[in-house]
């Protein structure tokens, strides 16, 4: 007999062009919005921003640190902002979570990349070293808009790991104890989406259904995200994220072979991934890189595994400190997993 429980997220999601963007903004009510994006994005956001009459705040940066959600919190109270878009990947997104975890503003979200933030409830924010997350439904975007002719720019490497990043909420729910069936259908298919885009958008990043591909398979794998609690990889990321501010997706790229290795690879993912060795297969799709070479050093591995060890998450198999120094020595070192 089934037993589980299901709820719906309440989120409009388009794919199209970014000009249908005032539409969107205007179906919500919204009329003094506060455009968000990072440094690489300050042409396109003020164009954005010019468009829809907007104030634009183009600093985000990755894990959020706190001081930036205070400054762009402050400027939304100063300009009587009504909501917040977000031009950008994780790093925006995640800035304007923390600005509507504030202020209860709805987020229309743009997003650039495939990380697969802006499905989901989840905020971040990091504060002397420390990332601390949490599930809100005040983040949860309302509009997010899929616009593929975005993400052209986006460079192979960082269109690979981010995509990966976005594959590994799916890895990750697929053995999560809240897994609903529903949920297992999407991140399978998240995955397989993923895993047939990626190759094609490194090999041509201008290929746009390429890009598209992969855009559906991180709506797929964000929504997987939003449904399941997390386990190791994901504690093992964050912490590295925010204890040694390694990049985000790279590192989700590197840790997560390793991790399928320690916890037994679910067969939805063999058959996503078209493989009976999924750690195999996404080993050799994320290049088979290290933590050393993002610059962590060895030094580091006791802290962070400490600071693993005592945080709390669901795991598959449960994992000692010396089980997580280990995998992060492999990984540091980029053994085969
Ligand atoms: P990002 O947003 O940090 O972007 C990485 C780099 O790529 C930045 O320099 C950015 O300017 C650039 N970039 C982004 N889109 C581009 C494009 N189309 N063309 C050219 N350059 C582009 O990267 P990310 O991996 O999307 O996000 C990482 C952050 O998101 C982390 O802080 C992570 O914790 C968070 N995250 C949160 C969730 C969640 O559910 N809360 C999910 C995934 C990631």
């Amino acid at each position: 007999m089934r037993e589980f429980s299901y709820e719906a997220l309440p989120m409009r999601v388009v794919f199209g062009p970014v000009s249908r963007l005032g539409a969107e903004v205007a179906a919500l009510g919204l009329k003094r919005v506060l455009v968000v994006c990072g440094p690489g994005h300050a042409s396109l956001g003020a164009q954005i921003a010019d468009r829809l009459g907007a104030e634009l705040f183009a600093e985000a940066r990755m894990h959020v640190p706190v001081e930036l959600a205070d400054r762009a919190s402050e400027l939304a109270a100063a300009t009587g902002a009504d909501g917040c878009v977000t031009v950008g990947g994780g790093s925006a997104i995640g800035l304007g979570k923390a600005i509507a975890l504030r202020h209860n503003l709805p987020i229309v979200a743009v997003p650039t990349t495939y990380a697969g933030s802006e499905m989901t409830p989840v905020w971040g924010l990091t504060e002397n070293g420390v990332k601390r997350t949490g599930r809100d439904r005040r983040v949860l975007p309302r509009s997010v808009l899929y616009d593929a002719t975005l993400t052209v720019s986006l460079p192979p490497r960082l269109s690979l790991t981010s995509g990966v990043n976005a594959m590994a909420h799916a890895v990750e729910a697929l053995y999560a104890p809240d897994l609903t069936p529903l949920i297992a259908l999407q991140a399978e298919e998240g995955v397989r989406a993923l895993a047939a885009a990626l190759p094609r958008v490194v090999a041509d990043g201008a290929d746009l259904d390429a890009r598209s591909d992969a855009q559906f398979g991180a709506w797929l794998c964000g929504t997987a995200l939003a449904a399941c609690t997390m386990g190791l990889h994901h504690k093992l990321c964050h912490t590295l994220g925010g204890a040694l501010d390694l990049p985000h997706a790279e590192t989700h790229t590197i840790v997560l072979p390793y991790v399928l290795a320690f916890n037994t690879a679910p067969a939805a993912l063999a058959r996503a991934l078209g493989t009976d060795d999924p750690v195999e297969a996404l080993w050799h799709l994320g290049g088979k890189g290290s933590l050393r070479d993002l610059g962590m050093r060895a030094d580091d591995i006791a802290g962070v595994a400490d600071l693993v060890a005592a945080s709390s998450y669901a795991n598959p198999r449960p994992a000692t400190r010396d089980d997580i120094a280990a995998l992060l020595q492999a990984a540091w070192a980029g053994e085969h997993p």
